[in-house]
């Protein structure tokens, strides 16, 4: 048997390692578009768990949201008689949407006063931890808007109202009488004097009586 001519070679012989070459190629293609695949769907699958992370985060926030907003709206009601008073606790959304740099605040002639989150939740959590200067912040700057929404319009007198019912608060909202005395006393040395002029109150608790209460 003789090697076979150049010329005698048939096409399927000749091809072969071409077609070797090119079942490599495939391979090599399949391997590196799954491998590409693998990357897209990693990256799909991380995007899916931080798209659900996130709703589920502002699921929670909202129901936290609510529920301080609940207690803050019921102790509010209670301490002024009124129950067309609410409180709402600022979302996130909110504050993208209207940013307001100031703790609360209110609309003239509203019955809802609005109130940053991290101070609604330190007012919450004021009877857990009644010497916490942020709970006691929380506590006098909720009932200081509730001040505003019953029709105190001057600050100063607004603060003076807020100190003397802020103990009436402190028990709406589960904490002792004694405890939101000392808060008012507190905030009357140590915050009130570092507000705004128009905000001070100086001597308001040493003159023994409130220049109006919540009620009037
Ligand atoms: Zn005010």
């Amino acid at each position: 048997m003789t090697a076979p001519e150049l010329g005698d070679l048939s096409p399927e012989v000749a091809s072969a390692p071409d077609e070797l070459d090119r079942a490599r190629r495939r391979q090599a293609n399949r391997r590196m578009a799954m491998r590409r695949f693998r990357r897209r769907s990693g990256w799909a699958t991380l995007l899916r768990v931080i798209a659900a992370a996130l709703v589920l985060g502002a699921i929670a926030n909202e129901v936290y949201a609510r529920h301080l907003e609940n207690q803050l709206t019921e102790a509010v009601q209670r301490v002024t008689g009124r129950d067309d008073l609410s409180i709402h606790c600022r979302r996130i959304w909110d504050e993208i949407a209207e940013p307001r740099a100031v703790d609360g605040y209110v609309w003239w002639g509203d019955t809802t006063a609005h109130v940053g989150l991290p101070v609604c939740r330190h007012a919450v959590r004021w009877p857990d931890d009644p010497t916490d200067d942020d709970a006691r912040v929380g506590l006098l700057v909720v009932i200081h808007e509730v001040a505003h929404l019953v029709g105190h319009v001057d600050e100063s007198e607004t603060e003076c109202v807020a100190m003397w019912a802020a103990p009436d608060l402190g028990v709406a909202l589960g904490g002792t009488r004694a405890e939101g005395r000392a808060a008012a006393a507190w905030y009357q040395t140590e915050r009130n004097p570092l507000l705004f002029p128009e905000y001070h109150a100086p001597g308001c608790l040493a003159s023994g009586r409130p220049p109006s209460s919540l009620l009037d």
